[in-house]
C-alpha cells in the first residue's frame, strides 16, 4: 500500500525483470483496463526491455504481425508474460500462472463483466503452482472500500522505520509531524517524534536513505508493505524550495478547494 509518487510503478518492473531474468515463469500482469493494460506495454514495458541489457536479450521487439510478440503477450526463454485488463473477463480465465502482478488494485471493478470479482479470478490462476507468487499493490482511495487497505491489514505490516539523526530515535514518517508557521509553507520541517528536533528536507531523505523494513505484525505467510507520500525520495517540482514545502503547499491549496466546493 504506497501512495502516488514513491516508486511503486518502478518497483512492479523490477519484479518482473528478476522473473523474466532469473525465475522465468507463465506470468500475468493485470491492469485497471485494457487501454491501460496496452499503455503499460507500450510505454513501460518496452522501455523497461529497452534499457536493461539483461533483458533486452531475452524479450525481442514486436517487429511484424507473425512475431511471437504482441503488445499484450509477450515471449521469453522459459515463459511468457500476459498484460491484461482487470475488467476484460477472458483475459482474467485461461492457462495457469506461476506469478500473478496486480497493479492499482483500487481501481478495479468490483466484478469483471458477470464474472466476479477480477482479483480472486486471477488469484485463481496460480493454484496449481505449488511456488506461486502473487504481488498486489496500489494508492489506497476510500478508506473503509479500499481493496489494498484490506489485503494489507492481513499481512505483517512492514513499515520503514528511520532514525532521527539528533537523538537516533527509530520512528515512522507521519503527516501530522509536517509542521510550519502559519502563511510560511516555504519553511516547513519535519519534527522527531521523540526529540522535537526539526529535520530539514535532507534530514528527512537521509534518513529515509538509512532506513529499513520493521513488520509491525506477526508474519501468517503474507507480507506487507506501507509508505505514505512523506516517505517520496523525489526532488520538488519546480518552484518549491524543498519537498516538505511542496507538500505543505498542496495541502493547503486541498484545503482552500475543500472549503470553496
Ligand atoms: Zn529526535
Amino acid at each position: 500500500m504506497w501512495a502516488s509518487q514513491t516508486t511503486k510503478t518502478t518497483l512492479l518492473e523490477n519484479i518482473l525483470g528478476y522473473f523474466i531474468a532469473a525465475e522465468p515463469s507463465p506470468i500475468l500482469l493485470v491492469q485497471p483496463s485494457v487501454e491501460m493494460a496496452q499503455a503499460w506495454s507500450k510505454e513501460r514495458f518496452n522501455a523497461t526491455c529497452r534499457d536493461t541489457p539483461a533483458l533486452r536479450e531475452l524479450v525481442t521487439e514486436q517487429k511484424s504481425r507473425t512475431s511471437e510478440n504482441t503488445i499484450q503477450l509477450k515471449t521469453f526463454p522459459g515463459g511468457n508474460l500476459a498484460i491484461i485488463g482487470s475488467n476484460a473477463p477472458a483475459g482474467l480465465a485461461g492457462r495457469p500462472r506461476r506469478v500473478v502482478l496486480l497493479d492499482e488494485v483500487d481501481r478495479y471493478p468490483a466484478s469483471a463483466g458477470s464474472e466476479g470479482d477480477p482479483v480472486a479470478l486471477a488469484i485463481r490462476r496460480t493454484e496449481s503452482f505449488w511456488n506461486s507468487v502473487v504481488y498486489l499493490t496500489s494508492t489506497p482511495t476510500n478508506k473503509g472500500t479500499s481493496r489494498i487497505e484490506n489485503e494489507y491489514e492481513q499481512t505483517d505490516r512492514r513499515m520503514w522505520f528511520v532514525k532521527c539523526h539528533k537523538c537516533q530515535h527509530e520512528q515512522t514518517l507521519k503527516w501530522s509531524n509536517v509542521l510550519w508557521e502559519k502563511d510560511k509553507p516555504e519553511k516547513a520541517y519535519y519534527q522527531c517524534d521523540e526529540c522535537e528536533a526539526r529535520w530539514s528536507d535532507e534530514d528527512r531523505v537521509q534518513a529515509i536513505r538509512g532506513g529499513k523494513w520493521i513488520a509491525t505484525e506477526a508474519f501468517n505467510g503474507k507480507r506487507g508493505y506501507f509508505l505514505n507520500g512523506i516517505y517520496s525520495p523525489f526532488k520538488s517540482k519546480r518552484g518549491f524550495v524543498s519537498r516538505l514545502h511542496q507538500m505543505a503547499q498542496e495541502f493547503l491549496e486541498s484545503k482552500k478547494a475543500a472549503k470553496s466546493s
